[in-house]
């Protein structure tokens, strides 16, 4: 069985991470709410809406940890917009060691 994206339904590469068979995204109609466009208010409404789907992702952490380390810079993952990730990171960068790290990403 070939995994898909969760959110681009798109084939994903043999070495991606395979937590994203679980992703919560996958099942979401409005998948488009994970890569907002339009006019602010427009963006707000489905920023939010993304992150009431993260919030209840049992990948949540996996797939922060993962757009973190890889500097995704578009939509939201594991409930983060690229500004809230982008500042995560900076604190991820700091951590003396990988649990610290991922102390970090499982408090976010
Ligand atoms: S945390 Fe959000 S973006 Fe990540 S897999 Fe789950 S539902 Fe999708």
């Amino acid at each position: 069985m070939t995994l898909l994206h969760p959110v681009l339904n798109l084939p994903l590469e043999d070495d991606l991470p395979h937590w994203r068979e679980d992703a919560a995204c996958r099942a979401d109609e409005a998948a488009e709410v994970f890569f907002p466009g339009g006019d602010r208010g427009q963006t707000k409404t489905m920023t939010d809406a993304a992150k009431r789907v993260c919030a209840g992702c049992p990948v949540r952490i996996d797939c922060l940890l993962y757009a973190v380390e890889t500097r995704q810079e578009y939509g939201v993952w594991g409930g983060a917009t690229e500004p809230e990730r982008r500042r995560l990171a900076r604190k991820v960068n700091a951590a003396p060691s990988r649990t610290a790290a991922l102390r970090i990403i499982s408090a976010s």
